[in-house]
Parts: structure tokens; sequence; C-alpha cells
């Protein structure tokens, strides 16, 4: 059964399909309605199901990806190269609020056991988080990071990490232009992220631009330490230490409690996609998205030049019209933004999505947006902003896996879902990363890494359903503390990346 040709077809209208066995099909196979290939097609490309004339647009998901460079003859492997690529769609023309979904019933019966905060918020974690103004001082920091990690985290049992934030920022940046105000909001949000439970430290050098108060306004001298105030390298890491122990002290004396499922703010995110990304994982994940909704929690999806291409699929959906047009003011800022930088869209996808069958960004939109589920878009945030009202949210980032985690990060997430085809060990030290594989020789391949295998979709071992409940079941899990992703295991740590996009100086 698992070697007879396979091919899926993800619309009826669609005049071509993806090859689904694992090895890809040689010249001549057959497929189960006598369609013959006429070349080998490798595991996740498109094959031909019609006689596609030049010009003639092609058809996936029942849209259209492209039109064809020249006349594709059915059973052809339709490459890149055929698939010549379409303008995005007119953000001033675009439907609004067409097609709001009906709210679907609520879930109830589901909750997850986590820390509850000073200001009424949830963590999954109980983390000590060091927050940092500027760069110059992540040298001195990781140092007594791994001290207090070697000498003092032993004695305070129930607080499961001491994570420096350390990032590029704070100096040597036009600290005024207006879109420095992405960076600075990302580090505010950051340091009160509810994974480290209200116990604020700053670390700052002193003569830095950003300065530790901007970055939490009522932080008191107490909560910050200055380098420039202390008398040489030993000096500074005896007061870092200090003052996270008074805070490792406090944080030992949290245990967890059941919250509900409306506690949780959970992003979605994919890397490495390829092919199967839009019939196996996203989808899934979009179920997964749906059932979050319906129990009260927050959902962000995210990534905006991988939303840019589906956007009319996406106003539709806005709760009102303010949403519709904050979304479509968030495809027009990075459209102005791709092009300040003398860049297009055609700057994404990867090669590696281009193996994976993927032959432009919008076959790669098109496959992406279908993990924000069927519901109605109830809000939009701007880059790094803090998750403000509950449902399903589009949190503008850039696709860039690091910086899309780091942003979704100040956007208060506790957890991140990632659907994966090329795979990759990406993770975050602030939130657990739940790796959802597309197809599954990858969870073969990396069966020390993924998660959940949503590649039983093509299989036919699992429906899309399944495995959207496994992806909702485990988030609860691991919200809980009763299961581990295999990035936490690993201690799989990307760097916070933050976006700036104001100059440096
Ligand atoms: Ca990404």
């Amino acid at each position: 059964m698992a070697d007879e040709p396979r091919i899926i077809q993800v619309h009826p209208q669609d005049n071509v399909a993806i090859v689904a066995n694992d090895r890809g099909l040689p010249k001549g196979a057959v497929l189960p309605d006598g369609l013959k290939l006429l070349e080998s097609i490798p595991q996740g490309h498109k094959v031909a199901l019609t006689d596609i004339v030049e010009g003639e647009s092609i058809i996936r998901y029942g849209e259209n990806i492209g039109s064809a460079a020249q006349a594709i003859p059915r059973g052809s492997w339709v490459k890149e190269a055929l698939v010549t690529l379409p303008s995005p769609p007119d953000l001033h023309d675009l439907p609004l609020c067409t097609r709001v979904p009906l709210l679907q019933p609520p879930l109830t019966g589901y909750t997850f056991m986590g820390y509850r905060n000073e200001d009424g918020s949830a963590g999954i974690k109980n983390i000590l988080g060091i927050s940092t103004s500027v760069q110059c001082v992540a040298g001195v920091l990781e140092y007594a990071v791994q001290r207090i990690k070697a000498e003092l985290l032993p004695r305070y049992p129930h607080v499961e990490d001491v994570i420096a934030l350390t990032h590029h920022y704070g100096c040597g940046v036009a600290i005024n232009a207006p879109d420095a105000a992405i960076p600075i909001r990302t580090l505010q949000n950051l340091a009160i992220h509810p994974n480290l439970g209200g116990e604020v430290l700053i670390v700052g050098l002193g003569c830095e631009k950003l300065q530790p108060t901007r970055i939490v306004p009522d932080a008191g001298d107490d909560s910050i330490v200055t380098l420039q105030e202390h008398a040489g390298f030993a000096a500074m890491a005896a007061e870092i230490m200090r003052a996270a122990e008074e805070r490792l002290a406090t944080l030992n004396l949290r245990r967890r409690v059941e919250c509900p499922v409306s506690d949780l703010v959970i992003g979605l995110q994919c890397g490495g996609s390829d092919a199967f990304s839009g019939v196996t994982a996203n989808p899934a994940l979009g179920v997964a998205a749906d059932l979050l909704v319906r129990a009260g929690a927050t959902v962000l999806f995210s990534e905006v030049t991988e939303v840019r291409d589906a956007i009319h699929l996406l106003t539709p959906r806005a709760a009102n019209e303010e949403v519709a047009r904050e979304l479509i003011a968030e495809m027009q800022w990075y459209d102005d933004y791709l092009r300040r930088g003398e860049a297009d869209r055609s700057a994404n996808p990867t090669p590696g999505n281009k193996q994976g069958g993927l032959a432009n960004v919008v076959e790669k939109a098109l496959g992406s947006v279908v993990k924000s589920g069927s519901g109605r878009i109830d809000g939009v945030l701007t880059h790094g902003e803090k998750a403000n009202r509950r449902g399903l949210l589009f949190a503008a980032t850039p696709a860039s896996d690091f910086v899309c985690g780091t942003l979704q990060l100040a956007s208060g997430i506790h957890l991140q879902v990632f659907t994966t085809g090329r795979g990759t060990p990406y993770g975050l030290a602030l939130a657990p990363v739940v790796k959802v594989s597309t197809r599954t020789a990858l969870q073969e391949q990396w069966p020390d890494l993924i998660d959940i295998d949503a590649g039983r979709i093509a299989t036919g071992e699992a429906t899309i359903e399944d495995v959207g409940w496994d992806i909702f079941r485990f988030i609860l899990d691991a919200a809980s503390g009763r299961k581990q992703t295999w990035a936490d295991r690993h201690r799989l740590r990307n760097d916070l990346v933050l976006f700036n996009p104001a100059p440096v100086t």
C-alpha cells in the first residue's frame, strides 16, 4: 500500500496535485485514475492533472498560484521555472468582512496547571529572566547566569530556569526614529513575559541610549543593576547574583494551580515549509487553533510575507471593518518596508522550500494561512504588541523563524506550535516550542526532535481532525508541565532576535 503511487489534490478545481510517495514517483508510474507520469517527480512536487496551455492559471488550493510559462502536458512535472509569479492581491480592492465565520460553540471541560501571576495572567513556566538594556552587558551577565545556575539554582528547586534576555539593541541606534518603537516595545514586553512570574531584573551599562527605566518604567532602583556603578568585574557579578537570589527565593514559593484555557496565549509559526505543509501540518494546526479559540484561548498567527499573497482569503474573515483595515495596514507597512530595501516578496521562499516542492511565495502563503483555522479574525497586533484580547489574532511579524519567535514572545505567547517540512531544531528559552512535521519521513529521520507527526494525514493513518486534537492535547500537557517538548529536553535555544527596521548609527 505504502508504495502505491499516490498524489494529493487539495481542491476539486486544482489542475495540479503533489506526489505523496516518500521517494517520489518514477517516469511511467500510473496513478489509480490512469494518469501516467511523463517524467520522474520528487516527493512534494507537482504533477499536471490536465493539459495546461501557455499562460493558463495553475490552480492549487482552488487558487491561482501563477501562470504557465509554457504549455505543460498532463502528467508533467510542474517545475518552479514553469510557474510565473502572479501579482499580489491589490490592497485597495479587497473584500472586507464578507464571510465572517459564525462563532463556534464553546469547548468546555479543559484546563491546564499553570502559575498564577500577580497581574492576573498565568504562566506555564516558572523562570527567572534577567533583562538587559544593551548588548554591552551580555558577557558579564552570561558569566553571572552560569554561576547562578551552578551555585544558586539548586537551592530553589521550584524555579525551572534562569535566562539572560540578551540582544543586539540598546546603543548605537537611532532611538528616536519612528521604527525604533518596534525593538523598544519588544524589549518592554519581553521583560514582563508571563512565564517570568513578574520578577523584573534589568542589567544595564549606564551610558547607553536605551535606559533600563524605559524598558520597565515602574522598575525600582532595586530592580536595576548598573554595571558602571560597580568596582570591577567581580563586584558586578556579585551584585547580579545577589539581586537574582532575592528573586529566586520569591519564585521558589510558587506552585502550579488549575487555570482555565482562556489564560493561554498560543503562537503559531512555520519554518522550513514544503508542499505538504499546506495539506498536513498546517490544516491540523488550524483545527487545533479552532479548538483553542473555542476553549477561550488567544491564538496568534503571523509572518506577513507568508500571509500577504493570501490576504484576500483573510480580510473576508475579519470580525469587523476596523480589524480588516488593520490587517491591510500591516500588509502595506511591509510592502513599503520591502520596497525601501529594494526587495520584494520573491525574496521568500528559500532554496529548501523550493526543493520541498513550493514553486513560489503564493503557493507557500496559501499553505501557510490554513494554520489560522476557520474562525473569525478578532484582532490585529502590530510588531511586538502585547495581546490585548482573546480569540484569533494576527500578530504582524516577519516570517524569519527567530524574529517571529521573538516578536510573538513579546506579544505574550506561552507556547509556540511550529510546523516544519524540511526540519529545523529551532527552540526558545522563554516558551516551549512544539514541533509538528509535515511528512512522516522527517519524523523518522528526527524522532528526537519532532513532537507530533502530521505526515500520518498524507498516508491515511490519521485525519486532519485527529492530528488537530493531538496538538490541542499536547499543548495542554506541555502547558501543565506534564509533557516536555524535544526542544526543551535538549535545551535548544535560539537567540532573541529583535526586529529593528530603524537605522543603526
Ligand atoms: Ca517562519
